[in-house]
């Protein structure tokens, strides 16, 4: 039980990469809270990760401060003190660039962006008083290299990957950790067109020197160690967990 007696927030909660996280440190022994847009279907997650009082279901747009504060009161009101955020709420949405309307840029950004930056202030005060914590955020493939049609999700993941070290860099004193993850291609609903696609699949297939899709629970545990006590003194990093494609030339 890595996580006993720490309590986790997970946005992006109810599917794939922070669905397969929240359920890993419910399974550690965490107290964890979920958060995405689509109430039924969060509540149905909760209920798929555990049947005990350590699972919670919040509801929110990570993109809008007005709802991340209402969650935050709802936290606030079980008397729940954040020791570990994970940062996973994310969309991509596809376009030229010549033509992408700047609601399309927004809206991307807005949630991969925003959404955590502003989760992440909210936490500090918990952390702060608690003597530290830990902040793992869901970069991309994307903070690294770049794909044509998706320039929104490349610029917010990016920043993700940046906002973090600038995160490790300004709460060191705090004893708050922050690092990214940089999973591959991952097995998720995200990327179900992708997946249906057989050249796209044979292409991603052939490239990844593991010669695979990861799946969701390969991520989780590199976010398992990220959040645990062994990784104390790693901050500001960036962990592709990506079956060698990042190292992989042709
Ligand atoms: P999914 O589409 O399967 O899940 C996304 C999650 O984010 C859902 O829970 C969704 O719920 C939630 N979400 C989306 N928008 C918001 C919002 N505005 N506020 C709160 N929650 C929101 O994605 P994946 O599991 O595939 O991806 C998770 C993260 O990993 C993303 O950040 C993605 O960019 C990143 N990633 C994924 C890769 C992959 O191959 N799958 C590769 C690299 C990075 P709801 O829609 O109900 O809000």
């Amino acid at each position: 039980m890595i996580l006993k007696g720490k309590t986790a927030l997970v946005s992006g909660g109810s599917r794939g990469i922070g669905f397969a996280i929240a359920k890993l440190y419910h399974d550690e022994g965490a107290n964890v809270y979920i958060m995405s847009r689509n109430a039924e279907k969060l509540g149905e997650a909760a209920d798929k990760i555990g049947s005990d009082d350590r699972i919670h279901a919040v509801p929110c747009d990570v993109s809008s401060k007005t709802a991340v504060d209402q969650a935050f009161e709802r936290i606030k009101a079980d008397g729940a003190r954040i020791d570990i955020l994970v940062n996973d709420a994310g969309v991509n949405l596809r376009g030229p660039l010549e033509t992408m309307p700047l609601e399309t840029w927004e809206k991307v950004l807005g949630i991969n962006l925003t959404g955590t930056f502003l989760l992440t202030q909210k936490v500090f005060p918990d952390m702060k008083e608690a003597g530290g914590g830990k902040i793992v955020n869901i970069a991309s493939l994307m903070s690294e290299v770049a794909r044509p049609t998706i320039a929104p999700y490349v610029a917010s993941k990016g920043g993700v990957k940046m906002f973090t070290r600038a995160i490790a860099v300004e709460w060191a004193k705090y004893n708050i950790q922050a690092n990214a993850i940089i999973p591959g291609y991952i097995e998720t609903e995200m990327n179900t067109p992708l997946i249906a696609d057989k050249e796209f699949n044979a292409k991603i297939v052939g490239r990844t020197p593991a010669a695979r899709w990861g799946k969701p629970e390969e991520v989780a545990q590199a976010a398992l160690f990220l959040a645990s006590k062994g990784a104390d003194f790693i901050t500001g990093q960036a962990l592709a967990v990506d079956g060698g494609i990042l190292a992989n030339l042709m």
